[in-house]
């Protein structure tokens, strides 16, 4: 059987992926290529896959099976108040989502299968599980830091990713985030807190994604590192999501429960 994909964001770097992906997967098919209201492509043939870009969510819900979303906050909130009214399955890796815009997208999982990930890569969400054995195992003498870097194109920072192993860290520490997060430093800022997990950006180029852990201990240090070559990782993870969630109940779900149950 084949899966009927609406793609949001398609003209997007992450769009045009997924383009790709699914013109080259078994099993998957775009059918709807939702872009920005008022964008000069609305109309044409997107490559690859041939498909005509439109600029509604609705009209691409009644066309598909399945919502992939690479977009922006507020096309995401769109799109997942269409799956609530047509209870068509979600997979969002938008990032940059306020509290609001999250707990939106969150409710649409009352009435259809919503899945959010901030990353897609199978390798980071490992990441994800070591940085959680290494928190705990660490916790009591070894200092958290996380670094990113990401293309000079990135409109949000820290990236979800940075924040989701920050949440991971602080969670395995028995913390919550928003009380322990240092957003940066610059100039007199004393010295840091046992407590406190701090967070540094790079931007530039054409870097696909970079997340390191620091684990500082006095006299020793663990960097746990993921380095995304190409953005065709996520489209394939976002690609697996699709499969697993075609039949799934109403209900939130994320990459966890796709690639480990
Ligand atoms: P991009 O700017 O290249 O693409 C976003 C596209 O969304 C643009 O073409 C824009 O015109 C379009 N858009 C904006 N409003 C829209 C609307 N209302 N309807 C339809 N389309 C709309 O950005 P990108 O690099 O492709 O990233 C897109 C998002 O995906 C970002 O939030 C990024 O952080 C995230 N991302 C997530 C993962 C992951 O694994 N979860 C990986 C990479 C990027």
């Amino acid at each position: 059987m084949t899966t009927e994909l609406a793609v949001v964001g398609a003209a997007g770097r992450m769009g045009s992926a997924v383009l790709e992906a699914a013109t080259e997967r078994d099993g998957t098919t775009v059918v709807a290529a939702v872009v920005e209201p008022g964008s000069e492509v609305v109309g044409e043939t997107l490559e690859p896959g041939e498909v005509t870009a439109i600029d509604d969510p609705t009209a691409a819900a009644t066309a598909a099976d399945v919502f992939v979303d690479f977009s922006a906050p507020e096309a995401t909130v769109e799109v997942a108040e269409v799956s609530a009214r047509t209870g068509t399955p979600l997979v969002s890796g938008t990032t940059g989502l306020t509290d609001t815009q999250r707990s939106t997208v969150d409710s649409a999982a009352e009435r259809a299968p919503v899945l959010r990930a901030s990353n897609f890569s199978v390798g980071v969400n490992l990441l994800d599980r070591l940085v959680a054995l290494a928190s705990q195992a660490t916790d009591g003498g070894f200092d958290i830091e996380i670094s990113e870097a990401h293309h000079r194109h990135k409109v949000d920072a820290p990236s979800g990713t940075a924040l989701m192993l920050g949440e991971t860290a602080a969670d395995a520490r028995g913390q919550s985030l928003a009380e322990v997060a240092r957003w940066g430093r610059e100039g007199e800022v004393g010295e840091r807190t046992d407590e406190e997990i701090g967070f540094q950006v790079v931007r530039g180029g054409g870097i696909v994604g970079e997340h390191t852990v620091h684990l500082c201990g006095p006299d020793e240090k663990l960097e746990l590192t993921h380095r995304s070559l190409d953005r065709s990782i996520f489209a394939q993870g976002a690609l697996k999501a699709v499969e697993w969630i075609v039949d799934r109940p109403v209900g939130r779900y994320d990459m966890e429960d796709v690639l480990f149950g």
